[in-house]
């Protein structure tokens, strides 16, 4: 191919030269023929050029390249191919892009693309189910126009993501939905939603039932628990053979009422997102109260409990939730911790918030156990919980009031020599006096 459009430029010169000098051999002037040869093959260009551009701007698909002659024809026929390849391969991508779409729209779950900024780009048929997008009006838009609820928004602005969010669904209050949202490429999101309806009610199921079971418990519970005071007000009337049945009855009686008790509050806490009195807490007062009591728990085993508090620092919240929270670190730190042994209970703020913070020089827990801790009736050691009376729910009730005051609790511990529990509090929940 190379060869014959050398060769045919070639003969286009041979052919233009040749008889441009014979002219000027005959009249003995060989500028000006030379000149108007030249100027010819120019303009042969410019037509081939304009040829090449009237094609290239009004082509149908498919319509063939004009006819050209050596090198134009070559150029025209390599443009043409090089089209050709380009529209296959732009077929068979859009092919790939067709099927991955219609694989994702007849996904039950709701696939949504957004930019950087959170403008919807793209979305599957589900998003338009569940989300109540609507297409094409919604590109573009912001997602959290789109999804009012407080705690979306919330979840989207903080940008971390680590966590699914449950919420109940725009469109239709009877859907429970799940979202979690992922960062690729550059920076863009892509949020997944699915319908957990099902498993919402399940776990509804069981909230109600322990719910309903603790409180219809507390009523006969009491009943027995008033008789055995009774009796036990009354010893001298009691068989002494029935005086230690009588009085382990009576604790055991009252440790499941703390149980009920527990079991019902970590339901009224799991009933709501969030407080529902979202007021300014004294936190240094409320924590002056709680070593009092503290100290009444430690009775005869002389704990070393000291305070440090910073009374410009208030929290917004709840005073009866975040009272049983913090008593409840506080009083762990008591029963977990050896006679005379010292605990520092310290409230302080900087620029990351607030934080809380329980030290013990207690008894310690092991690395491995330090994730599970805050899970419902999980004990390191259950012959050392039956002994020190606790319930194995204190610190699950402690995780749902710190999620509930947009807190973290960490937790960390040294088998033998203590353990500090810590609550962050974020900057939005503190308010500082000056
Ligand atoms: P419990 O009512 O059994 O104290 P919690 O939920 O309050 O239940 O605590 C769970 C477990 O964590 C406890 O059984 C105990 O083994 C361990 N724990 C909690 N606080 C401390 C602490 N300050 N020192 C050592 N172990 C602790």
């Amino acid at each position: 191919m190379n060869q014959n459009w050398r060769s045919a430029v070639g003969r286009h010169l041979l052919l233009l030269l040749v008889p441009c000098l014979l002219v000027g051999l005959v009249s003995g002037e060989y500028a000006l023929p030379l000149l108007i040869g030249i100027g010819a093959y120019l303009a042969w260009h410019i037509k081939q050029l304009l040829r090449l551009h009237t094609w290239l701007r009004e082509r149908r698909p498919d319509e063939a390249p004009p006819e050209g002659y050596g090198l134009w024809g070559e150029i025209f026929d390599n443009i043409y191919h090089l089209q050709r390849r380009d529209q296959r391969v732009r077929g068979r991508l859009q092919a790939v892009i067709d099927r991955v779409q219609e694989s994702t729209a007849a996904l039950r779950d709701a696939v949504i693309m957004l930019d950087r900024d959170g403008n919807l780009e793209w979305w599957n048929r589900a998003a338009e189910t569940l989300l109540g997008l609507k297409t094409p009006q919604d590109s573009g838009q912001s997602i959290t126009n789109l999804v009012r609820h407080p705690r979306f928004k919330e979840y989207f602005e903080q940008g971390e993501f680590r966590d699914a969010l449950e919420l109940p669904s725009p469109v239709n209050d009877h859907l429970h939905l799940q979202l979690q949202i992922t960062r690729y490429g550059n920076s863009e999101h892509l949020m997944l939603v699915r319908d957990i309806t099902r498993l919402h009610q399940l776990e509804q199921m069981r909230k109600d039932f322990v719910a309903n079971v603790s409180h219809e418990l507390r009523t006969p519970l009491t009943v027995i628990a008033g008789y055995l005071e009774t009796l036990l007000d009354n010893v001298e009337d009691v068989n002494p053979r029935w005086l230690r049945a009588l009085q382990q009855m009576q604790q055991q009686g009252a440790r499941m009422q703390n149980l009920l008790n527990d079991l019902l509050l970590l339901a009224k806490l799991e009933a709501t997102d969030y407080p529902s009195d979202n007021v300014p807490v004294s936190v240094d007062l409320l924590l002056l109260s709680i070593k009092n009591d503290a100290q009444a728990l430690s009775a005869g085993r002389c704990h070393r409990i000291s305070l440090e508090a910073d009374p410009h620092l208030r929290l917004k919240g709840s005073e009866t939730e975040l009272r049983s929270a913090f008593s409840n670190l506080v009083f762990n730190a008591v029963k977990y911790t050896p006679d005379e042994g010292e605990i520092r209970i310290r409230w302080s703020g900087d620029e990351n918030g607030a934080q809380f913070s329980v030290t013990d020089s207690g008894i310690g827990i092991e690395t491995r156990h330090l994730s599970r801790l805050t899970e419902r009736f999980y004990r390191v050691d259950s012959s050392r919980a039956s002994h020190t009376g606790g319930t194995g729910l204190g610190l699950a009730i402690v995780k749902h009031v710190l999620l509930r005051h947009r807190a973290r609790l960490e937790i960390a511990s040294v088998p033998g020599k203590g353990s500090t529990f810590t609550c962050h509090f974020p900057p939005q929940q503190v308010i500082r006096r000056g």
